[in-house]
């Protein structure tokens, strides 16, 4: 199906589910993960209003930076220390703030670049041993510790849910997040403005809509299955 065809139908799951939470249209982000996208093809979906990108690769963002203009990059993967320098111009909101650490280095480069990084922390809700982000019972101090760096403020929560071909089974994790994020905005840390719930990809992004998701990760369902072989 074609770009057009796949965010008309998404557009539209986006707003059912959006409903049924209460909520309107444009209180969702769609944000369109293009990575390994070649430049034309993110170019289609960005003509079709997808304004807003997400990489998981810092070489992939800087590779595309100034090959896309207009538009506004989200790093979504995980983030090494040593690559921070490269996107702390670049990036609006990185969603993949696990620790203390990279915080620091966040908040160092952000501070040269002149600017304050809004960031999320990144929740491994179902404890799977192959992702990162921090254990539900540490996302809260490590919020509060993140809003005390001078040059980062922590806009919400982020999580990678297991891929689960029934993407039902995946609500539980989506409202234990939901609460965790309500739960660290009553607390009112410095510099913790929660505003965020990053959740929610191709195979489960309805549900986690249902579930108060506020910025959806999308990429295969608009540009079709990656081809890592010859990119
Ligand atoms: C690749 C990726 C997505 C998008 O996944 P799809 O299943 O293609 O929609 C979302 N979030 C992260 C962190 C990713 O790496």
């Amino acid at each position: 199906m074609s770009i057009a065809q796949n965010l008309k139908d998404i557009e539209e799951k986006i707003t059912a589910a959006a409903v049924k939470s209460g909520r309107k249209r444009e209180d969702i982000l769609l944000l369109a993960v293009s990575k390994t996208i070649d430049i034309p093809r993110i170019k289609e979906a960005v003509a079709l209003g997808c304004t807003e990108l997400g990489e998981n690769r810092v070489q992939e963002i800087m590779a595309k930076y100034d090959e896309i203009p207009g538009v506004q990059w989200h790093l979504i993967g995980h983030l090494q220390t040593n690559k921070v320098k490269y996107i702390a111009d670049k990036v609006k909101l990185i969603h993949s703030v696990d620790s203390l650490k990279l915080g620091e280095e966040i908040s160092r480069r952000s501070a040269q670049a002149g600017r304050v990084m809004d960031v999320l922390v990144e929740v491994n809700m179902a404890g799977e041993e192959s992702k990162h982000g921090v254990r539900p019972e540490d996302a809260q101090e490590l919020a509060a510790q993140l809003g005390s760096l001078p040059d980062i403020c922590v806009k919400g929560l982020m999580t990678v849910a297991p891929y689960d071909p029934v993407p039902e089974n995946n609500r539980k994790y989506f409202r234990q997040m939901k609460e965790l994020f309500e739960t660290i905005k009553s607390k009112n840390y410095a510099n913790v403005d929660m505003q965020h719930l990053s959740m929610g990809m191709t195979n489960d992004y309805e549900v986690a809509v249902e579930e108060g998701a506020d910025i959806v990760r999308i990429g295969t369902g608009i540009f079709g299955a990656r081809d890592y072989g010859n990119k």
